[in-house]
């Protein structure tokens, strides 16, 4: 099936994640984002180290510019069972952050133990999300999990596909709990388009996150590249969350040191030029 997609000559629905300019503060982020013509935000936890999480949620509605997600929850996997306790406290924590920031959604990094088998990373995955669901609904806040590529698969997350998030939403059970498509984790996936579709079908697309896959990749964790600077369909995928239903904001989630020895203004310059050309 061909899809079709409309140029994003407009940035009404571009959103930045804070780390993306990890050498900003949360407040200098704020203040260019607005001033560059981004939309929304999603909001790393360890920026708001040493704040008022509301002052932060407050500075942001002032800008003009809206919360999109609170990034990032999860880790419930661990062979040591006060470490799971101490995970779900956490993400209890989490709840009541995004709550105050005004976030609806926070975006779930599964986890894993190289410690124990994938299939018990993934019992324990599930487990937890269903014990923080119940928090997160009662505080009106939605959970997106994020697989990620399977070259996490030992430490960061044993959910590698859409196709397990999707299995696993199904199994859940609940209109609160979702997925965030994040092309750098799934691009490589022979039924992502089915997959998308089907979380489509299942209202489930809570958030989609772009970036490129550098060839060579020089970090497996801190090279992520511009959108058209790598071998990642951008619009492709794009058109596939959109025919699924989703028109939400396309989020730029960049780990990169590179970029963050640049400067910042700049760097910004760039992911407005790489969004409208080649998202
Ligand atoms: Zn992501």
């Amino acid at each position: 099936m061909s899809v079709q997609t409309t140029p994003l000559n407009d940035t009404s629905r571009l959103c930045v994640h804070s780390i993306t300019t990890k050498p900003w503060s949360i407040e200098i982020a704020i203040e260019q984002y607005a001033k560059a013509g981004v939309h929304g935000i999603t909001v790393w936890r360890d920026a708001l180290e040493g704040r008022s999480i509301s002052v932060v949620g407050r500075q942001i509605k002032e800008a003009g510019l809206q919360v999109v997600s609170l990034c990032r929850g999860g880790f419930f996997a661990s062979a040591e069972k006060t470490q799971r306790a101490a995970a779900l406290e956490d993400n209890l924590r989490a709840v009541e952050e995004a709550a105050e920031l005004g976030a609806p959604s926070i975006v779930l990094v599964p986890g894993a133990d190289p410690r124990q088998p994938l299939e018990d990373s993934r019992t324990q995955i599930e487990e937890g999300i269903v014990k923080m669901n119940e928090a997160a609904e009662t505080a009106g806040v939605k959970l997106s999990i994020e697989p990620l590529h399977p070259m996490y698969a030992d430490t960061r997350s044993a959910v590698n596909t859409l196709k397990q998030a999707n299995d696993m939403c199904e199994r859940i059970g609940s209109a609160n709990v979702g997925v965030a498509v994040d092309v750098y984790h799934l691009w490589w996936d022979p039924e992502l388009q089915r997959e998308i579709a089907r979380s489509g079908e299942g209202g489930r697309i809570f958030a989609f996150h772009v970036c490129d896959w550098r060839s060579p990749t020089r970090d497996l964790l801190h090279d992520r590249g511009l959108m058209g600077e790598g071998c990642i369909p951008v619009s492709k995928i794009r058109a596939w969350v959109e025919q699924a239903g989703f028109n939400g904001f396309i989020e730029v989630e960049i780990f990169s040191t590179y970029y963050w020895t640049m400067d910042q203004n700049r760097f910004l310059d760039m992911i407005l030029e790489a969004y409208k050309t080649h998202t």
